[in-house]
């Protein structure tokens, strides 16, 4: 499987502070924010080109980014790989043994299916397939 790097996921406790901090970081505006209700998050995203930058902020307190940053802290919370077929490379990850933490590709930000793969198998990384809608 040809993995592209769709985009860098960062959990971030304040979205206000965090778009600037980017902004001047990688001299590049945000180009768009968006909440996603399903997983308790409001997203900002940088840069358009090869890859993506995504900030994450929880909407939630319970939510698994707010829960994140309590055990961890801010920081790079996952990568996100582009596949052709986001099906057929989760049953390919299946067999392998590794552990989907979705049965189903779900709708994610930026207009994609998504699905992620537990960071228990990946040497502590959280991985986010994705496919364009
Ligand atoms: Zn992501």
């Amino acid at each position: 499987m040809d993995y592209k790097v769709e985009h860098i996921g960062i959990a971030v406790k304040n979205l206000q502070t965090s778009i600037p901090l980017f902004e001047k970081l990688l001299g590049s505006p945000c180009y768009k924010t968006e909440k996603i209700d399903s997983e308790e998050v409001n997203t900002a995203f940088f840069l358009q080109q090869n890859s993506k930058i995504e900030l994450l902020e929880s909407t939630d307190p319970s939510g698994v980014i707010a829960k994140f940053i309590d055990k961890k802290g801010e920081g790079m919370h996952h990568i996100a790989f582009e596949v052709p077929n986001i099906v057929e490379e989760m049953e390919r990850l299946k067999k392998e043994g590794f552990t989907l933490l979705n049965e189903r590709p779900k709708i994610g930000a930026d207009n994609k299916w998504v699905c992620f793969v537990h960071p228990k198998e990946t040497n502590g990384v959280l991985i986010e397939l994705c496919q364009s809608r």
